[in-house]
């Protein structure tokens, strides 16, 4: 397989060398060692600082998905209904997927390229349908978008809606993600964005609302929820942890703390300016639009007129950039720059413009 010196794929990413040299270490058997234990007591303790939360982190074996379903099938029983507010892939998706584990989904939707903001529609849906959940996407990795939540989590609250479920797989890492603060009950992280960890371990914060839900609805499964409320005061994981990747985990949000938050974020958003700044200097289309928030951690352009996504991938490729194309509707309409974690980095992104302009230039 051929490996490209300028990665700018939307996760995974560059994984950090100091996560990678995790993975080479020989541990015990995780379930069995007082040593494993101190390590996920430690991991899930750097996650909580990383998200500002008093609430309890779980950290699940499996990539972001595994969070995605995992957190709805443990508090949704057949017929529950959910709210999903949607401005893209994962905003709909988690709808349908909300849909396919039973419940009663209504969904207030807006286009791939906008971002949350007056929440009238939203309001008028909770007083008609009285959602037991609500649920929402902080980043829309394939539209580059970041949905502000402050308001929609005041609403849930001050609306008594009780549960607040929160895809942040592509943010948490890479700016504020205040699940306290913003009143959200299910938090979703990954490790193989902003985080720069393998993509092998997901984690969430879980409100006290939520671990009730999870025990009156009492999902079993590989994904469940509930075994995790007290694994470790029983010293009991319902399957054998990976010491090496929570290690790996320990150390990428080790590494994101020792930056310092502040900085870190600091980083993503002088990136991501200054990405979006030479993308249109080049005279390339942003795909967000005009009043919708950009994210800070991924960058979503038009596919330039005049040629074809595989033609205009395979060109990048042969200059040794590889980026992400989209999904769903906006497969080969959109490319995406993902300057998250160890991409969020100023050398690496001139390296890649410095090709995109190239390139477009030879455009016809
Ligand atoms: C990456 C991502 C996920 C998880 O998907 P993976 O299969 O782990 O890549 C979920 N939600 C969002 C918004 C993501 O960007």
């Amino acid at each position: 397989m051929e490996t490209y010196p300028i990665p700018l794929v939307p996760g995974p990413v560059r994984v950090r060398p100091e996560v990678l040299a995790a993975y080479g270490r020989d541990f015990g058997s995780a379930d069995l060692e007082e040593e494993f234990f101190a390590l996920y007591a430690a991991t899930t303790a750097r996650l909580q600082r990383i998200l500002q939360t008093r609430a309890p982190v779980v950290v699940w074996q499996g990539e972001g998905m595994m969070a995605l379903w995992g957190a709805l099938k443990s508090v949704l029983s057949p017929g529950d209904r959910v709210l999903a507010v949607a401005t893209g892939v994962y905003g709909y998706g988690i709808g349908e997927m909300a849909a396919a584990a039973g419940a009663e989904v209504r969904t207030v939707g807006l286009d791939y390229d906008r971002t949350i903001g007056d929440l009238a529609a939203v309001a008028q849906a909770i007083g008609e349908f009285r959602p037991k959940m609500i649920t929402a996407v902080h980043c829309e990795t394939p539209s580059g978008t970041l949905n502000p939540l402050a308001d929609l989590g005041r609403l849930k609250h001050e609306a008594g809606v009780p549960l607040f479920y929160v895809d942040a797989v592509s943010s948490v890492g890479g700016a504020p993600v205040l699940p306290d603060a913003w009143h959200i009950d299910l938090c979703l992280g990954g490790s193989q964005k902003c985080l720069a960890a393998l993509p092998d371990t997901c984690f969430l914060s879980v409100s006290e609302a939520a671990w009730e839900a999870a025990a009156q609805v009492r999902y079993a499964g590989y994904d469940a929820l509930l075994p995790f409320r007290d694994a470790l005061a029983r010293r009991l994981f319902p399957y054998t942890p990976c010491w090496q990747a929570t290690s790996g985990l320990h150390a990428a949000a080790g590494a994101v703390l020792a930056e310092g938050l502040e900085a870190c974020f600091a980083r993503h958003d002088a990136v991501a300016a200054h990405c979006r700044e030479r993308l249109a200097q080049a005279g390339f289309a942003l795909f967000p639009a005009p009043g919708a928030v950009p994210s800070p951690t991924v960058t979503a352009v038009r596919v330039p007129e005049n040629i074809a996504w595989p033609e205009w991938d395979r060109r990048l490729r042969r200059r040794g950039l590889v980026v992400g194309g989209s999904y769903g509707p906006l497969a080969g309409k959109v490319f995406r720059l993902g300057h998250m974690g160890t991409q969020a980095d100023r050398g690496l992104v001139d390296r890649a413009l410095d090709i995109l302009e190239e390139e477009r230039r030879a455009l016809p």
